[in-house]
């Protein structure tokens, strides 16, 4: 019987630090870009993905830093805080993670961010860029990480039918627009969407990002499909999971991701190929 190969994420993410240190040396002379974290309140994932975020540029040759607030900081304080931090000349770029508390208005902050500094795609302006092909601007991380996995191993994309099972603008829709830049046919499918796993099994790549644990099983992935599993989420037996049923599709699917080891890691290795662009961007301005 023919194998499901695994798509690690360690893989491309060591082709993207050759290209984030090929373009270090462009700097030579400068300072090291650095990353703002920009976290507010304490939440377990939020401090995960943070101290992996910083581990993986500091891995890259490159210089993150957490800015910590309060979980009961005031809108207007916080925008003032923010406010220091975008316009702060030491900083290349910002990730801000998200959501935040209620009292901080989203949308304010989203507006704030300098498109130049928005490592992470949130900005009306790079949002824009996305939804009209114009790839200067900066997509959110996750998004561009499916592209790189499926770039990274050769999977070509173009006239392919792509299902992607999550609408969120993290990753759902910059990603469809990723896709179809690359000429995909793309479907977008969430909680409305009727007969799920026939829409899912006429699919060549899935791409699952709707945030529960194992919900894809072989009933919703097409034999020899190419499956991207965005997922992060814990299951009954408190492991982290993805989305898809890894082990249940072995014998239909030819490629998976796995999770961990997937799109997480690429994700901040794309954020370093970010904050490099970024520096690069500033040098020539
Ligand atoms: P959201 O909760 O914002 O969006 C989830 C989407 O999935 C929604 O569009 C929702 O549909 C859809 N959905 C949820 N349940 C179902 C269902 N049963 N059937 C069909 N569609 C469904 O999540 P995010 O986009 O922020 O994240 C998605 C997943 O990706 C999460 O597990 C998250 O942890 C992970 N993630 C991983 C990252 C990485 O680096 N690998 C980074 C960011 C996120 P509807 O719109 O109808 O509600």
């Amino acid at each position: 019987m023919r194998e499901m190969i695994p798509l690690k994420g360690a893989a491309v993410s060591a082709k993207l630090k050759k290209e984030v240190q090929d373009s270090l040396t462009l700097l030579q002379g400068k300072d090291t870009p650095k990353l703002a974290i920009v976290r507010v309140g304490e939440k377990p994932d939020d401090m995960a993905y943070e101290r992996g975020a910083i581990k993986k540029m500091q891995n890259f040759g490159l210089e993150a830093e957490s800015y910590p607030f309060p979980e009961t900081i005031s809108n207007e304080d916080f925008k003032r805080e923010f406010r220091r931090i975008n316009e702060n000349p030491e900083i290349t770029g910002i990730l801000l993670l998200l959501p935040l508390p209620d009292q901080i208005s989203q949308k304010e902050i989203e507006t704030m961010i300098d498109p130049a500094k928005d490592m992470d795609g949130i900005s009306p302006m790079n949002q824009a860029k996305i939804f009209s092909g114009d790839l200067s601007g900066y997509a959110p991380c996750t998004a561009e990480a499916v592209i790189e996995v499926l770039k990274g191993y050769e999977i070509p994309i173009e006239g392919k039918r792509v299902t992607i099972v999550g609408r969120s603008m993290v990753v759902g829709k910059p990603l469809a627009m990723l896709l179809l830049k690359e000429n995909a046919t793309v479907t977008i499918c969430h909680t409305r969407t009727k007969d799920l796993p026939s829409e899912c099994r006429r699919a060549g790549i899935l791409v699952a990002a709707a945030g529960r644990a194992k919900m894809l099983g072989a009933e919703s992935v097409g034999e020899g499909a190419v499956v991207i599993d965005v997922g992060i989420n814990v299951d009954a037996e408190g492991k982290l999971c993805g989305d898809v049923d890894y082990e249940a599709i072995r014998n239909t699917a030819a490629m998976a991701t796995p999770v961990p080891g997937g799109v997480g890691t690429v994700t901040t290795a794309v954020l370093a190929k970010h904050l490099v662009r970024a520096a690069l961007a500033k040098e020539t301005i």
